[in-house]
């Protein structure tokens, strides 16, 4: 069962998703090699719970941490450990949930660290892009098929990438997972009307090469079956009568990385309407 939101509602959301990405913003102020995923995990819970909110993943379905890192060949769902110390040339995609004022946030960024290959980059830009193409299509009127295409088409016809089929976007609101699924393929015009006060999560992961996925054995970390890198980037969005309302704000991750020396930016491509 879908719940369409109030306008109020939907401003519960948005403080929520913010401070995911204010938590975000502190990952992407600390994040280098050498540093471990335990160590982004607890300065972003600090931010949380200074706010006085409660992390979202921590504790849903018994998973263990305030953050999924999830790094190179790794797609989503990683526990950071101690023991997960990055190095350069990794990517490494962070997902952050957060529950306040009885609405969760959710968002997520992957971050490029030192000297990424430029095969590598590409696929972060073009999954990044991908994001941005499918929110365009998060309008009234549309069919959540008319955002998985946009997403699938960019990434595969023009790109070349797989896009995981196992794990899909979804409605958010008083739960983090509500309905609808939100995958990111599909078939233009099909699939549940898109309403004002839907509000879902839209959020790419796309596969260097194929698109098949395994679960590890910690029965978490999800990982592409062929070993190659992934890329992961998330935003939550209000679908709205001419343009989506984005209530996660990247920009104050963005913000971050430019400070920091040891990440890359993962600039939008240009794309041909
Ligand atoms: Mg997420
Ligand atoms: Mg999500």
């Amino acid at each position: 069962m879908i719940y369409y939101k109030t306008e109020e509602e939907i401003e519960y959301i948005r403080q929520s998703c913010l401070l995911v990405c204010e938590a975000l913003a502190e990952v992407g102020r600390l994040i280098r090699p050498g540093i471990s995923g335990k160590e982004i995990d607890e300065a972003a819970e600090k931010v949380i719970l200074d706010h006085g909110a409660k992390p979202g993943f921590k504790g849903l379905y018994g998973f263990p941490a305030t953050l999924c890192v999830s790094v190179n060949e790794h797609v989503v769902h990683g526990i950071p450990t101690a023991d997960q110390v990055f190095e350069g040339g990794d990517i490494v995609s962070v997902d952050c949930g957060v529950f306040m004022n009885g609405f969760f946030g959710d968002s997520a960024f992957t971050f490029p660290l030192g000297e990424v290959s430029e095969e590598v980059m590409e696929l972060c830009r073009v999954t990044n892009t991908s994001l941005y193409l499918g929110i365009e299509q998060a309008v009234a009127g549309n069919r959540l098929g008319d955002i998985g295409h946009a997403i699938q088409h960019y990434v595969e016809r023009e790109h070349g990438y797989g896009v995981v089929r196992d794990l899909v976007g979804h409605g958010i609101g008083r739960e983090l997972h509500e309905d609808p699924q939100v995958p990111n393929f599909g078939k233009r015009g099909r699939g549940t009307l898109l309403k004002e006060g839907l509000t879902i999560a839209i959020e790419p992961m796309v596969n260097l090469g194929r698109k098949e996925v395994r679960t590890s054995r910690d029965g978490w970390t999800v990982r592409s079956k062929d070993l190659k890198p992934s890329a992961h980037y998330e935003h939550t969005v209000a679908v709205q009568k001419d343009k989506a309302d984005i209530l996660s704000d990247h920009s104050l991750i963005e913000a971050a990385i430019q400070q920091n020396p040891n990440v890359q930016e993962v600039a939008l491509k240009t794309v041909n309407a």
